[in-house]
């Protein structure tokens, strides 16, 4: 089965994130865990997690249907060690309050080498920080996400992210998310049948299929290869609903989490039974 969501809000609790999924139809939702714009959050309560639990099996969601992601600050890739440390006990608190829900994964974006080291330096300062964040917690997956590589960001190249994984030493705690936007802005083309299987195929052979674990399904008001990083609703960019039509039927990519950051939330439903249909599931 296709597990297909949004990215929802989780405003005024954790636990109102598997309420506003229900709302929408969703069999799969992202969500943040603490404010995505601070450092700083408060633990969660008992109360949040206990709620969060129930409104979980009331909605049907199991964690293999909920990807977290982490705050927007967070760089585990820094090019100066005491600011690579606040991101990587930031990202540690992340991976806590997933282990706390009950959760499985955690979406993060690689890093950026903000032109100061050479991209090597960078790749093993990620591959550090997930190592040592890996030792200190439990069973959480730590899913590298797809950049559309603006600015100093890694990870647009299937390459760099091969590069992460090989030097991570527990590899069954770690995946790779593909935001359909990123990689069509990094240069990755799936807007044809034929496109769409050489990307997948390059991302075996460089990758490896095993450690994809999750997609954000984005259309792109950024054009091809722009390196911009600008999503828009399906079918309303430049990427279209064949490629969106061709991951729905493709039999490899079942049980995993699938969610919209498409940029009109009132339009959410309409998108998640539009993909339904193209799955084949119920609506
Ligand atoms: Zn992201
Ligand atoms: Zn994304």
């Amino acid at each position: 089965m296709k597990y297909i969501g949004a990215h929802v809000s989780a405003a005024g609790g954790v636990e109102n994130a598997p309420l506003n999924a229900t709302k929408i139809g969703a069999t799969a939702f992202a969500m943040f865990t603490k404010n995505q714009k601070r450092w700083e959050a408060k633990p969660l309560s008992e109360d949040n997690i206990r709620k969060f639990k129930e409104n979980m099996e009331a909605g049907g969601f199991t964690s293999d249907q909920v990807l977290p992601h982490d705050g927007y600050l967070i760089n585990l890739g820094h090019p100066e060690e005491e600011k690579r440390e606040k991101s990587l006990n930031a990202f540690m608190d992340e991976v806590n309050r997933v282990e706390l829900l009950g959760l499985k994964y955690l979406n993060f974006h690689p890093g950026s080498h903000l032109k100061q080291i050479p991209e090597e330096e960078c790749i093993a300062n990620v591959a550090a920080s997930l190592n040592t964040a890996i030792t200190n917690s439990k069973s959480c997956i730590m899913v590298i996400e797809t950049t559309a590589g603006q600015g100093s960001n890694l990870g647009w190249r299937f390459e760099q992210i091969a590069g992460i994984i090989a030097q991570v030493e527990n590899k069954e705690r770690v995946a790779v998310c593909i935001d359909t936007c990123h990689i069509f802005a990094a240069g990755y083309d799936m807007r044809t049948e034929e496109g769409y299987k050489n990307v997948i195929d390059e991302f075996d052979r460089i990758i490896g299929l095993k450690y994809l674990k999750a997609f954000h399904l984005n259309d792109a008001k950024s054009e091809f290869e722009s390196r911009v990083d600008r999503h828009h609703s399906l079918g309303q960019g430049n990427i279209g609903w064949d490629t969106f039509r061709f991951l729905m039927e493709d039999s490899r990519l079942e049980g995993i989490p699938m969610v919209l950051e498409t940029v009109d939330p009132d339009i959410w439903d309409k998108e998640i039974s539009r993909l339904k249909e193209l799955a084949g599931e119920s609506v």
